[in-house]
């Protein structure tokens, strides 16, 4: 083989942050902060910020290899730490909040992490927790002096003597850099530790137009968590293409949200459908518009049509990506083609609408029948969903063997159908299908279907143990603010739409419980209604 003669400058996360301070010096990085003032700092003075956070974590004794903890919103200072801890050859562990105690606890102690850097009103959480942490040795509240709880060290006090330049070490790129735990609903939670080769070629291929699109044009406004999957690549996405960023802390409700769009003219922003429900909720109750808001990428749990033809309605343009945290997490985005296009606006966008998105360079997908056969893309035959590529998972932190088979395919859990235009769609995860009486039900199907339906906010489907049937299917009802939908309207919308056998067994109208990463938590509903058919 002639080997390649051309320069083996490993990829590095600095570099990104370091490129944008130069070539897009003066995009703004606008953030909210809890109980502060909105902060502004653009790419040239956020670059300096990062330097001295590097100089401060240095003070604190951590060195090359460690693990640093966040427990973080979406706020300028948690993005400075994305790149400052990387910048040194540390890993981030981005905690999740919203995850209960106990998990919270294991997730930062098989991290190992020496210095937990966290929000204030992150307090009463760590205080919670801080004697069963077990490697932290400096907790730094990433706050002003003045905010600073007594007795404790402030991020901008810490950093104000600091020099504003860093000599960034160059090391092997395959160095980890992120370290991100899986919710868990299983089992404990199980981390991912990105490298910076992955998170800099994902953060490439994310900004793509095959992909998220952006532009130096774009105000983007993450609503997805940074703990979830480090906001599904965007801190990385945008600084390569050089766009404004506005960030809303903790405050995803429609009010906030509409008034940073307003504020800022935010472009594009993404996250979970839940957000995205309270957002068009809002909209419809005060009779607002979405302004300068372009498009909206929505992923984590399956998006509703109905979202999407609202969101469509108001000029706002959806697009679905399916990932997950062993991703980094982009797999699919839903973009339009030549092909897709030829054959009608409505047919494009309903294919749109109605996946979860499509192939992208860098990640391999096949779907695979129970015997292991790979199955054709033909948008009818579902199975099991395996990918491969350079941002996809190979080993569990700590575990011993690989998460991936002798060819490297890594089993998603999911089950889907890839279609002849490369579009992948989720018929369900594998452990919440429901098996009745040796047919398959979706439950994914199920749930957007009745998301349909007037005055519902949100359905939740899960299969539960039925003498007969083995499993059948049992639907929670949350229903939007003063809407009395019934039992009897939800059936009758169903009636039309769905084969008899996939009517649910049963119907309650309750709250539907969701998990830290805001996904409906099918465990606790199939624990709940356990026995609910028992005597059917
Ligand atoms: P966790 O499992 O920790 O909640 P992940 O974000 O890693 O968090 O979850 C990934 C899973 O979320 C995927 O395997 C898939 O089941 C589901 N998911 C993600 N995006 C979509 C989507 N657009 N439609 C349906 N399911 C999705």
């Amino acid at each position: 083989m002639l080997p390649g003669l051309m320069q083996d400058r490993p990829l590095r996360i600095i570099d990104i942050i370091s490129f944008a301070a130069t070539a897009h010096s003066t995009q703004e990085i606008v953030s909210k902060n809890v109980d502060e003032p909105i902060s502004r700092h653009n790419y040239a003075a956020t670059f300096k910020r990062v330097a001295q956070a590097a100089h401060m974590l240095v003070s604190l004794g951590v060195k090359s290899g460690d693990r640093i903890s966040t427990l973080s919103w979406n706020t300028n200072r948690h993005f400075e730490l994305f790149y400052a801890g990387p910048g040194l050859g540390l890993v981030v562990h981005t905690a999740n909040p919203r995850l209960p105690d106990e998990h919270l606890i294991y997730t930062i102690n098989h991290a190992g992490s020496r210095v937990l850097l966290l929000d204030r009103n992150m307090q009463a959480i760590y205080e919670r927790i801080a004697d069963k942490l077990e490697t932290v040795e400096n907790v730094v509240f990433l706050t002003d002096a003045e905010r600073t709880p007594q007795g404790y060290q402030g991020y901008e006090a810490l950093i104000a003597d600091k020099p504003a330049t860093y000599d960034w070490p160059l090391f092997d790129e395959n160095t980890g850099a992120f370290l991100c735990y899986t919710s868990g609903t299983t089992g404990d939670p199980k981390g991912v530790v990105y490298s910076h080769r992955s998170v800099v070629l994902h953060g490439l291929a994310a900004g793509l137009s095959g992909a998220l699109g952006f532009a130096a044009f774009d105000v983007v406004m993450p609503c997805q968590s940074l703990y979830h999957a480090t906001a599904w690549g965007l801190p990385f996405a945008g600084p390569i293409n050089g766009v404004k960023f506005v960030f809303p802390c903790d405050k995803f409700d429609g009010a906030s949200l509409q008034a940073l769009i307003e504020g800022e003219g935010v472009t594009f922003s993404g996250g979970v459908p839940t957000i995205w429900t309270m957002y068009l909720e809002y909209l419809r109750q005060t009779g607002g518009s979405p302004g300068t808001l372009q498009r909206v990428i929505i992923g984590g749990s399956a998006v509703p049509r109905d979202m999407a033809v609202e969101f469509d309605r108001l000029g706002v343009t959806v697009q679905q990506i399916w990932g997950m945290t062993e991703t980094s997490p982009l797999g699919v985005v839903a973009t339009p083609t030549p092909a897709l296009a030829a054959e009608g606006d409505a047919a494009m966008k309903e294919q749109i609408w109605t996946r979860q998105g499509r192939m992208m360079f860098g990640i391999e997908m096949k779907i695979v029948s129970e015997e292991g056969e790979a199955l054709p893309h033909d948008g009818e035959q579902d199975g099991a969903l395996m990918v491969r590529g350079p941002w996809v998972l190979s080993r569990y932190f700590r575990a011993d063997d690989d998460a991936t088979d002798q060819d490297g395919w890594f089993d998603t859990g999911d089950v889907s159908t890839i279609d002849r235009f490369g579009f992948m769609r989720i018929t369900d995860r594998k452990k919440d299908v429901i098996k009745s009486g040796g047919e398959w039900i979706s439950s994914i199907d199920l749930e957007n279907i009745a998301a349909g339906c007037p005055g519902v906010k949100v359905a939740a489907v899960a299969g539960i143990y039925h003498p007969k049937w083995e499993e059948r299917p049992i639907m929670l009802i949350e229903r939007h603010d003063g809407a009395d939908v019934s039992e009897g309207d939800v059936r009758a919308y169903l009636k039309s739409r769905v084969a008899t056998w996939w009517m649910p067994d049963r119907i309650f109208f309750e709250d539907v419980p969701m998990t830290a990463t805001g996904k409906i938590d099918k465990k606790i509903i199939r624990d709940r209604h356990a026995h609910a058919l028992d005597s059917a």
